[in-house]
């Protein structure tokens, strides 16, 4: 079977730090499933199925990396697919404190339950999912902070 672990997140949509963190993973771990939460509190740019679709064609020839979506709590995810390595990336300070909390809380949940942190690469540490959405609203360039079709994906959804 191998090492697998799961990277969850909103990914809405994936940037160009998710990718980075992705493809480091991949190379530590024999499959990685991107993880996309469906949750429905958060107001959300894409739907999960539109989220799910972009990572999909992002990494059409890797395949050892493959997404699914997940409701509900993390642990009850991990629990179900049997997989108990989570990844996390981690840009600022400001990261580790919610990532610290998260980590501990997942522990708690299941004892089973290990999160490894990636530190973002030096070019993605400013980037976010928020903060590509709002340039790309206000017709900012985003080409260096998403993949090319994630580009074209903002700019229909902002046409209008
Ligand atoms: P969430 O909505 O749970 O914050 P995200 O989809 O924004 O999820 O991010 C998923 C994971 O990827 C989180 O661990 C986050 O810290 C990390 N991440 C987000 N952006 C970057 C980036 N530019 N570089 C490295 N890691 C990142």
């Amino acid at each position: 079977m191998g090492k697998i672990a799961v990277y969850p997140g909103s990914f809405d949509p994936i940037t160009n730090g998710h990718v980075d963190i992705i493809c480091r993973s991949s190379k530590i771990f024999d499959k990685v499933i991107v993880a996309v939460a469906k949750n429905y509190q958060k107001s959300h740019l894409f739907s999960p199925e539109e989220r799910v679709s972009l990572i999909n064609e992002v990494f059409k020839d890797n395949p050892k990396i493959i997404t699914d979506t997940f409701e509900g709590l993390l642990v009850d995810y991990l629990n179900k697919i049997n997989v108990y390595v989570i990844i996390r990336g981690l840009r600022a300070v400001s990261d580790f404190e919610f990532e610290f909390q998260l980590a501990q809380i997942n522990r708690k949940l299941n004892y089973k339950v290990d999160t490894i942190y990636m530190m973002a690469t030096e070019e993605n540490l400013y980037i976010s999912s928020r903060i590509v959405k709002e340039i790309a609203m206000l017709n900012g360039d985003v080409s260096q902070l998403v993949p090319p079709l994630v580009e074209e994906k903002l700019k229909e959804k902002f046409k209008n």
